[in-house]
């Protein structure tokens, strides 16, 4: 047949030329560790990403090479990932919250072979290097001399062609961070980082145009910043960028440079919360706050949206690229009431245009989407894993490229899914589920409650029975019974803990949520006074 469109490969650097050439001006704030701030432009971005690019082919790299980064959030840190993927390499982001044993065993892993950090990382290089076994090069992003950064791309002149290729090579890993095992490496390629970042410009996902000011508090090492460095590109966005997340700052720097939308796990807000009710001060521009990672408390979305914020809450792991679903607002939204609207929002959204979403029961059985019956929540798509980086155990899909999240979720018929909980997290009591989650996000709407974390222990005759782990606020002393009081206007009795003890604090993996793994081994021998 005659006619036809261009053949035109959907590669990671178009997304960056299109930033210089049309939002050239468009600004990159950071704030960085010493308190000095720096500022430049989508241009400016994209000239030193290809001195980076120059710099890394001189220093031997080769197409599909990885550079790791050991970073927070800044300009700098988003230079290595538009140079080292414009060259043709794999920007292969390493969360310095991990411990010493993931850090190797990533590295090594991965095969790095340069590694570019933050000063304030010095410490794991020089405990690490000597176990790193494939890394050559290290370059220092805010050093002075010659292994600086600044320095490195300073003896480049910035013309330089982006590598080409095929769409679907690869460009970025990630692994995760091993709340549930070793962790894992999730290779992105170009075609899947592109149409990702396209789905998240829209209204019903980050809602992003050139007028928009983000401050992503979700660090640039967590499942790719959740696409925010891809996805800004194509829109022309002003990122303000910090690489400390203490709430002081990052709510003076919201307010400096006007911020409209932030990202970041629940815990950013329960720090921003605690700042607000000591100071009085507030972010004053926010228009759309993403909260993901873990469930949003109903206390944390119902504060910010009386503050007139929107607040989507999103859906989405590190092999979803990372967004599954997003909390899009229904057709009827200007008619539901106040509490309606947050209901809508306590549900973790629906999936944008590109994927889909299954759940079944414990014998691969497709369940409807009832609202009510509840199974392991799947999904597939083209930003969806097919196979963990270097896993001989072969595909993690079956047949029909349905990947098992290992989440559990109940679908419901307006299209919105609810994440019920982990599957490894369930407390079975009596051969009935109780959500660990929904006991946790009960309880921290209890006045007085800090956090929060439900775990089931052994019970002779119901098998699993829950307990709560309780930290309290600063100052408070709510009690054992108020708490269950509050629980027990929430929840169903038999889901109510059989116990509730008052801790420190709660163990936290890298990203900032519950480590229930640890928390179930300290209490794996626990005896229940009642059983
Ligand atoms: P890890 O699996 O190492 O924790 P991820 O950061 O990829 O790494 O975490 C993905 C998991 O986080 C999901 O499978 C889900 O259990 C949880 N999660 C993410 N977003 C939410 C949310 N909005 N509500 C509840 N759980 C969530």
């Amino acid at each position: 047949m005659l006619g036809g469109m261009q053949d035109f490969e959907l590669r990671v650097p178009r997304l960056i030329d299109h930033a210089a050439r049309e939002h050239w001006g468009r600004e990159i704030v950071s704030r960085w560790a010493d308190g000095s701030e720096t500022r430049t432009t989508w241009a400016g971005i994209a000239r030193d990403a290809k001195k980076l690019a120059q710099a890394l082919e001189r220093m031997g790299l080769k197409p599909g090479d990885r550079v790791a980064t050991l970073g927070m959030n800044h300009s700098r840190h988003l230079v290595a990932w538009y140079g080292a993927i414009g060259m043709g390499g794999v920007i292969h982001t390493i969360n310095p919250r991990l411990f010493d044993e993931q850090l190797v065993y990533i590295a090594n892993h991965a095969e790095d072979r340069v590694l570019i950090y933050d000063k304030a990382f010095q410490p794991i290089v020089d405990r690490l290097r000597d176990q790193w076994t494939s890394i050559e090069q290290y370059i220092v992003f805010d050093g002075d001399g010659a292994s600086s950064f600044e320095a490195v791309i300073a003896g480049e002149d910035g013309n330089y062609a982006w590598h080409e290729g095929p769409e679907r090579d690869p460009c970025m890993l990630c692994y995760t961070s091993g709340t549930t095992g070793n962790p894992k490496g999730v290779l992105y390629t170009h075609r899947s980082t592109v149409i990702h970042a396209l789905a998240e410009i829209q209204p019903a996902v980050f809602d992003l145009d050139t007028r928009a000011v983000a401050l992503p508090v979700v660090p640039m090492f967590h499942a790719a910043a959740w696409g925010l460095p891809f996805a800004g590109a194509a829109a022309g966005i002003k990122f303000v960028y910090s690489a400390v997340n203490d709430p002081v700052v990052l709510c003076d720097l919201m307010n400096r440079e006007k911020v409209t939308h932030s990202a970041g796990v629940p815990t950013v807000w329960l720090a921003m919360f605690q700042h607000m009710d000591a100071t009085g001060a507030k972010p004053e521009h926010l228009q759309l706050v993403t909260i993901g990672g873990s469930a949003a408390p109903r206390a944390m979305i119902e504060r910010l949206m009386k503050m007139g914020i929107r607040v989507n809450h999103a859906w989405g792991m590190t092999e979803t690229s990372p967004i599954g679903t997003m909390g899009a607002r229904s057709p009827d939204w200007d008619d539901l009431s106040f509490e309606q609207r947050v209901d809508q929002v306590c549900r973790q959204g629906r999936v944008p245009f590109g994927v889909e979403l299954r759940v079944v029961d414990d014998e691969g059985v497709v369940q409807p989407r009832d609202g009510v019956s509840s199974g392991r929540l799947q999904i597939r798509g083209p930003w969806i894993i097919e196979q963990y980086f270097q896993d001989a155990g072969g595909a993690a899909v079956d047949a029909d490229n349905w990947f098992d999240t290992g989440d559990v979720s109940v679908l419901h018929p307006d299209g919105t899914m609810q994440i019920t909980d982990r599957a490894k997290d369930v407390i079975k009591s009596g051969g009935e589920w109780i959500s660990s989650v929904d006991l946790e996000n009960c309880a921290v709407g209890c006045a007085g409650v800090g956090e929060a974390a439900a775990i089931g222990v052994y019970h002779p005759k119901w098998d699993e029975r829950p307990i709560l782990l309780v930290v309290r606020k600063p100052g408070s002393e709510v009690t054992a019974d108020e708490i269950q009081a509050h629980l027990s206007k929430h929840v169903a009795k038999w889901w109510l803990p059989d116990e509730i003890h008052f801790v420190e604090s709660l163990p936290h993996t890298a990203t900032g949520k519950l480590l229930k793994t640890a928390i179930r081994d300290q209490y794996k021998d626990f005896k229940l006074a009642a059983a």
